[in-house]
């Protein structure tokens, strides 16, 4: 799945492309990947068609074409969406759901298994989507994750999936935050001690701004926005690493199914520390 590096990997080549460009015609919507919108496929395709795209911003793992009368639209790539801009002469992808036609230009949303999402944002409303702190805003560091991990008995791993707590992480960057942090992903949130959330705050910034580095990871599905793989699962420490030595130690990298996701650790590196007791909140 797209996460913050990849999304925002696409969102700064649209950013420098589209900015200024008219759309002239929405030549394709499926009214299926519409989803929690107040305008629906043919409403958005009306009112799409002649606007000037201003900015292309990201918030999480989710992505926002303005347009000159303050109006958006929402894009978010769900489990295996891609976001390719390209000449209207090259053929058009198997799944392609959006089609947006800037002159020669097309950007293109194909999404196989339709888990994506296209909505309408309303000039002056809030998108209709819960994020908490962008991880590499000033905003985030220890102290944030103090606050959302105060008390909870919820696996940290689970807790950094959390959008709501933290915008944009996802499995691939919560398990190799977790790993540089030497922090084991079964842990509850809430027995970190400060110096742990001190070390993960700063393994989220590092894994996040190394893999923006490298254009984001591709394991099946992900592209730029160019159509290019990434580079960054070269770097990758534990995801997707089972059974594999530990870059570090040598230890076999373990996958455990935590919160229904898999999480891959070194047991070495992320030993299960005995739990420190929960004060309770009553
Ligand atoms: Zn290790």
């Amino acid at each position: 799945m797209p996460e913050l590096p990849e999304v925002e990997t696409i969102r700064s080549y649209l950013g420098g492309l589209l900015p200024g460009k008219s759309i002239d015609a929405v030549v394709r919507i499926d009214p299926r990947m519409v989803k929690r919108s107040p305008a629906d496929a043919e409403a958005i395709a009306n009112l799409l068609s002649g606007r000037e795209v201003i900015a292309v911003d990201r918030r999480g793992k989710f992505l926002f074409l303005r347009m000159d009368t303050g109006d958006a639209l929402l894009l978010h790539l769900g489990m295996s969406g891609r976001l390719v801009a390209e000449s209207r002469e090259a053929p058009v992808p198997i799944h392609t759901h959006l089609i947006l036609r800037f002159g020669d230009l097309e950007v293109r949303l194909t999404d196989p298994r339709r888990f994506g999402r296209v909505a309408w944002v309303p000039k002056g409303v809030q998108p209709d989507v819960q994020l908490g702190v962008e991880p590499l805003s000033r905003h985030f560091g220890t102290k944030t994750l103090q606050d959302a991990f105060h008390g909870r008995r919820v696996a940290v791993k689970t807790a950094l999936l959390n959008q709501q707590l933290i915008a944009g992480l996802g499995n691939i960057y919560a398990d190799e935050a977790l790993f540089r942090a030497n922090i084991h992903p079964e842990r509850a949130a809430g027995s970190l001690t400060v110096e742990e959330m001190r070390r993960l705050a700063r393994a989220v910034k590092h894994v996040l701004r190394q893999s923006l580095e490298h254009r984001g990871t591709s394991f099946s599905d992900y592209v730029d926005a160019l159509g290019h793989p990434g580079e960054n699962q070269a770097y990758l420490h534990v995801y997707g690493r089972e059974g594999k030595p530990c870059r570090r130690c040598r230890q076999r990298i373990q996958r455990v199914v935590v919160g229904g996701r898999s999480s891959h650790f070194c047991p070495r590196c992320q030993a299960q520390q005995p739990s420190i007791t929960v004060r309770s909140a009553d």
